[in-house]
């Protein structure tokens, strides 16, 4: 499993860092990113925190990478956001997305997508034409999520990146220890999103590349 979204205790997650590489490494992981809720507020912290993580490299067979989720930021201001998340490190940079579980300031979505910064639109709810394609052009991946309640709109998000070829990840958003999958469990939530077995696993494969993971 390559896992592009979790949370730890420095936002709202349950566990610290070391305990969620460890019970991920349990699960197979072979990737990891560490992705807490971030805003103009605590993102220093969040990343110098996620970036001390990679010593857990050392001792398990696992790429932890520091990363952020950018959660309700106004739109304007997450472009500058996901730019200094990249300076000060983030290896994977999320923005929460226009899940329809809260109310997410329309346009973030869209301010998501056009940003060279981010590597992840989350749960991307309803999703327009126009940000499927523009997602496209930028690379940003669209997130198929295993999270219940942001994974109401799964269907939507893989019909619509199906249409334009916009890559796909599929992440567990996880902040409890119950949240961690395997990748049988990926697979099934990619095909319950609507996708073919095959395109499933080319899905999955994508989050490897993302990773640098062969
Ligand atoms: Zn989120
Ligand atoms: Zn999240």
């Amino acid at each position: 499993m390559i896992d592009l979204h979790t949370h730890t205790i420095f936002s709202d997650g349950e566990l610290i860092p070391s305990e969620l590489v460890r019970r991920a490494v349990v699960h197979g992981y072979r990737a990891i990113a560490i992705t807490d809720h971030a805003d103009y507020t605590n993102i220093e912290q969040l990343l110098e925190g996620a970036k001390k993580a990679k010593y857990l490299e050392d001792e398990w067979d696992i790429r932890v990478m520091p990363g952020v989720e950018l959660t309700h930021v106004p739109p304007r201001k997450i472009a500058p956001l996901a730019k200094k998340a990249k300076q000060l490190g983030a290896e994977v940079v999320v923005v929460h997305g226009e899940t329809i579980a809260e109310p997410v300031a329309p346009g973030t979505n869209a301010a998501a997508v056009a940003c060279e910064y981010v590597d992840i639109l989350a749960h991307p709810g309803l999703i327009t034409p126009e940000d499927v394609e523009t997602a496209a052009q930028n690379d940003v991946c669209l997130e198929i999520t295993a999270r219940n309640g942001h994974n109401r709109t799964n269907g939507h998000v893989a019909r619509m990146a199906l249409e334009v070829d916009a890559i796909l990840v599929v992440n567990t958003d996880a902040h409890a220890p119950e949240d961690l999958i395997t990748d049988e469990t990926a697979l099934k939530i990619a095909m319950g999103a609507g996708l073919s077995e095959s395109k499933a696993k080319e899905v999955l494969k994508a989050s490897s590349r993302i990773a640098c993971i062969k």
